[in-house]
């Protein structure tokens, strides 16, 4: 999930997985998915 948190009156969108903090929803959206693959373990074949 990505959580919107407010800082210095700018808003932040935050990585629930990990708790980074990407300054565009599209950035912390692209992420997520990255985040919960390695999360769930490689799928990539070895
Ligand atoms: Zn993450």
């Amino acid at each position: 999930m990505v959580s919107t948190t407010q800082r210095d009156g700018e808003t932040w969108y935050e990585c629930e997985e990990c708790g980074l903090l990407f300054d565009l929803e599209e950035d912390a959206k692209a992420h997520e998915q990255n985040c919960d693959d390695d999360d769930d373990g490689p799928s990539y074949i070895q």
